[in-house]
């Protein structure tokens, strides 16, 4: 786990396969994501080291309801009884009245693929075959800023899942793109802005939610911080994919 702190009191934390990110105002934090199942206790540690705990989070926003992003969120929640919010169809996802994600038969026919075995491994090391459920989520209204660190603002990014939800930091110039854009994969031998693996998507989405978006650093689900406005990096991958 590596956190960097990007933006005033924005931390991304780069776990081993997946990122979330500690957005601290005072003592109060939000928190973006929460990795694998196998991830809680590092969730609970990156916390730690910025000398916050699971009973400092006022919020966690998840981008998308896919295990290695809410595996790691789902104990945290249960114990400490995080409200957690992400847009309204995702929020679906989330309490699972529907799934939208690669499953074994996916990975397995997409399994010749360089890489792309080594990282099941790995991810399934992290649980990532377990169920995962966020039964409490409640679903909010996108373009509005919520009124936690950060002021963050939903920015509804449908494609890899129906209800992606991506989130702008305004003050802090930052957007937290979850897995509609990120800037590296285990099973890409990329670096840069681009997206996923298409198996990995429920649907191939448009990325001009946001390209219009005003921002300086962007901070993926997967990958490395980048910076560049929102623009610049859509251009890339519009480029990447000729
Ligand atoms: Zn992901």
């Amino acid at each position: 786990m590596r956190i960097e702190e990007v933006a005033d009191g924005v931390h991304l934390v780069r776990g081993s396969a997946v990122n979330w990110v500690l957005v601290v105002d005072g003592a109060a934090v939000t928190l973006i994501d929460g990795g694998y199942p196998g991830d809680a206790d590092a969730v609970g540690a990156s916390l730690a080291a910025l000398g916050r705990g699971p009973g400092d989070v006022v919020a966690a926003l998840v981008t998308h309801a896919h295990v290695d992003h809410v595996g790691g969120l789902a104990p945290l929640v249960a114990r400490h009884g995080i409200p957690v919010l992400t847009g309204p169809v995702e929020a679906r996802h989330a309490r699972r009245e529907f799934l939208e994600q690669a499953g074994p038969a996916d990975v397995a026919r997409n399994a010749w693929r360089p890489r792309v075995l080594a990282w099941a491994v790995h991810a399934a090391r992290l649980g990532a075959l377990r169920e995962v459920a966020l039964p409490t989520t409640s679903g909010v209204a996108h373009a509005a800023p919520l009124d936690l660190p950060g002021r963050p603002v939903p920015v509804a990014t449908p494609g890899h899942t129906s209800g992606h939800t991506a989130y702008l930091l305004p003050g802090a110039g930052v957007l937290v793109s979850g897995d509609v854009l990120v800037t590296g994969h285990p099973t890409s031998r990329h670096h840069g802005p681009q997206r996923l693996p298409a198996f990995f998507d429920h649907a191939r989405g448009s990325l001009a939610p946001l390209a219009g978006l005003d921002a300086g650093v962007l901070l993926p689900g997967h990958g490395p911080a980048w910076h560049g406005t929102p623009a610049e990096a859509v251009t890339q991958v519009s480029r990447r994919e000729g």
